[in-house]
């Protein structure tokens, strides 16, 4: 499902409460490096082609315009969200909309929180870290603990790394949170024993703030693929939680 608009909703969201949307990508179609198998923006390839950015003056402008009407109207808002039709990260000016945003939501809304969704490839350029640093939640994509699963999941482009990755997450001393999908497919199944161990150990070497374990609840570009339910994933999590891990689940 395409976005299209720099800013949307909000929008009741399963994992943020009522979420304003900032999408930095094209207006009319998608932009990531990656190209998940389950992504609810669909395939790259079928991304309608509009490659302009909105600039950051525009985001600005139209943030500005969204938090005052809100807080006219008196809507409450638990996070402005940085997610949309693709990657944030790869925008150019993604430090200084941060820092935008930042100030906007200190003069608008002060209690909300400001969350940015990442696939987490950019995290080692180091004004990307920065700038997710200094938001209320950056919340990092892992979706499997080795480069050949990620190849098949994530169908990310050419020299994705995960143990680089995860290597570049520990700079954020477990400041953060970590986002996996949990899913079943022809060739993987979240749940595998050696599989679910290796990023078990990812997660107790990284220790975020938070884990996000979620799984499908939306039409995938691939077919065949399936969820797991809320039960399923308690039961999977719960030497974590024994742990004394957040974890969070949507199913
Ligand atoms: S990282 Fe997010 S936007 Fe990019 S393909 Fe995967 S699910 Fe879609």
């Amino acid at each position: 499902m395409l976005r299209e608009d720099t800013v949307f909703g909000p929008i009741r969201s399963r994992r943020l409460g009522n979420s304003l949307g900032i999408n930095l990508l094209p207006r009319e179609g998608k932009l990531c490096n990656f190209d998940c198998i389950y992504c609810e923006c669909g395939w790259n390839a079928d991304g309608r082609g509009d490659a302009a950015l909105p600039s950051r003056d525009d985001v600005r402008m139209r943030l500005e315009a969204k938090l005052s009407a809100l807080l006219r109207e008196s809507v409450p808002l638990d996070s402005i969200t940085f997610s949309g039709d693709g990657e944030p990260t790869l925008h150019p000016d993604f430090p200084g909309i941060i820092d935008d945003t930042l100030a906007l939501r200190d003069r608008y809304c002060p209690e909300t929180a400001v969350s940015v969704l990442t696939n987490a490839t950019r995290i080692q350029t180091d004004t990307v870290f920065q700038a997710l640093r200094k938001v209320d939640a950056p919340i990092l994509k892992l979706d499997a603990p080795t480069a050949e699963l990620c190849a098949l999941i994530n169908r990310p482009a050419a020299g994705y790394d995960p143990a680089a990755v995860v290597k570049a997450m520990e700079r954020f001393e477990g400041n953060f949170i970590l986002q996996t999908m949990f899913l079943r497919a022809p060739f993987f199944d979240s749940s595998e024993p050696g599989q679910l161990a290796l990023w078990m150990g990812i997660v107790r070497k990284l220790r975020p703030r938070q884990v996000m374990v979620y799984t499908l609840d939306r039409p995938a570009p691939l077919q065949g693929l399936r969820a797991f339910s809320a039960r399923e994933l308690e039961i999977l999590m719960q030497p974590l939680v024994d742990e004394g891990y957040n974890i969070q689940i949507r199913a």
